[in-house]
Order: structure tokens, then sequence, then C-alpha cells
């Protein structure tokens, strides 16, 4: 199975519970800690929300999953894939990758800062196709 391989990759054992958050992620596409709490307990009626912070935090320090910030939202989470910016609907919450590479655009403002540039977060706020029609 490809996440068993993808946290052994990355040094972490891949228990149950690992892999049953990075199923329900990618399903999710995006998904609140909250959200994926409330689907976990299906599978692991006893997992605690705080061991379950902790898997998604062990599973961040090693770039398998990545956190999605909106501000007014909650915080949402990923797996890992290429650069890409967000699209998020204000009318029905809609949240959506959208094909871009904000690090090779901003090379060379980057380069001027004199940083080492690890991340850069777009979102783009606006209103949806389907909620365009309503
Ligand atoms: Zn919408
Ligand atoms: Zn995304």
């Amino acid at each position: 199975m490809k996440y068993e391989h993808l946290l052994k990759n990355h040094q972490l054992k891949a228990t149950p519970q690992r892999l049953a958050i990075m199923q329900l992620m990618s399903q999710a596409g995006h998904i609140s800690i909250e959200d994926l709490y409330q689907e976990i307990r299906e599978k692991f009626s006893s997992i605690s929300l705080a061991t379950l912070y902790k898997n998604v935090h062990t599973m961040m320090d090693v770039s398998l999953i990545r956190e999605v910030k909106i501000s007014g939202q909650k915080t949402k989470y990923e797996i890992e894939k290429e650069a890409h910016a967000h699209v998020m609907c204000k009318s029905c919450g809609e949240l959506k990758d959208i094909p871009f590479n904000p690090l090779s655009l901003l090379q060379k403002s980057i380069e001027m800062s004199h940083y080492t540039a690890d991340e850069v977060s777009i979102v783009i706020s606006g209103i949806c196709p389907e909620c365009q029609k309503k």
C-alpha cells in the first residue's frame, strides 16, 4: 500500500491510525482537525483529539502533511504534494487546489530579501462557479 511506503520513507512507523489519517485526508483533499477527528473515530473509537494532533504534527514535521491556513477559518490539513495555490469560496466554503508555483514566480523578490524561502502560501477567495449560478 502506498501510504505505508510513504510513511516508512519518512522514517515513521506505519501505524493503522497514521494510515487512516492519510487515507481520510487524501479523500477529503483538505480537512480540519475537527472533521478528521469525527471521521477517524468511526474506525478508532478510543483515539483522543490530543493523539490525533500529535500524529498529524509528527507527519507535518517530516513534510508528509501540510497546513493550509485560511484567515477567518479553521486551519485545514492536506497531504503534501506539488506546489499549488488555493481558491476558496466565500459562499459555500469550498477549498480547492489550483496549479501554481508561487516560489518560482517570486524567485527574484526572494533573492532580494536574502532569505532562504521554503514556503509561500496563497489563498484566493471569491465565489465558486456553482455559487455564482445561485
Ligand atoms: Zn461556493
Ligand atoms: Zn491544497
